[in-house]
């Protein structure tokens, strides 16, 4: 349990740099027997490319990094619920571990309506990832605050 929480405060340490470039504060890890594969900032925002998700780029940094094989036995850490996009991803990958900070209004892969994350209809998919939420909640709430508090400095007239 204390190794979930070390790698949650490393997903928010890359939130920070998200948000310190004017993106929305998610930062997201993959990680393989205790060793960090794969590591993903929130770019989007900043980039114009909505593909440049945390989650997104902690995969693609894995497949970087030569851990293609590796992925499905691998756990991703992430300070928010991955949005539907992700989740494609997630199921694709068929990683089967997701550690999350706080979940996401709307377009969450588990707790919207569209529930990527969780359904068994896709045969190629294999089973859905075991998940828990609220791993350093407050911490992850406080990001979104200081996302608010961004927008209102940066776009106020
Ligand atoms: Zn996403």
């Amino acid at each position: 349990m204390d190794s979930y929480k070390k790698y949650m405060l490393e997903c928010i340490k890359l939130a920070k740099q998200a948000l310190a470039n004017g993106n929305p504060p998610v930062g997201s890890l993959l990680v393989f027997e205790n060793k960090i594969i794969g590591r993903g900032i929130e770019s989007g925002k900043s980039s114009g490319d909505i593909t440049q998700h945390a989650e997104i780029l902690a995969v693609k940094d894995a497949l970087a990094n030569g851990y293609r094989d590796v992925l499905e036995k691998s756990v991703m850490f992430s300070t928010h619920e991955p949005c539907i996009m992700c989740s494609y991803l997630i199921r694709h990958h068929q990683i089967s571990k997701l550690i999350l900070g706080v979940s996401v209004p709307f377009v969450g892969g588990q707790s919207s309506e569209f529930k990527i994350l969780e359904t068994e209809n896709v045969p190629k998919w294999g089973n859905k990832p075991e998940i828990e939420m609220g791993i350093l909640r407050e911490e992850c709430e406080i990001l979104n605050e200081e996302f608010k508090d961004y927008l209102l400095k940066h776009f106020q007239h």
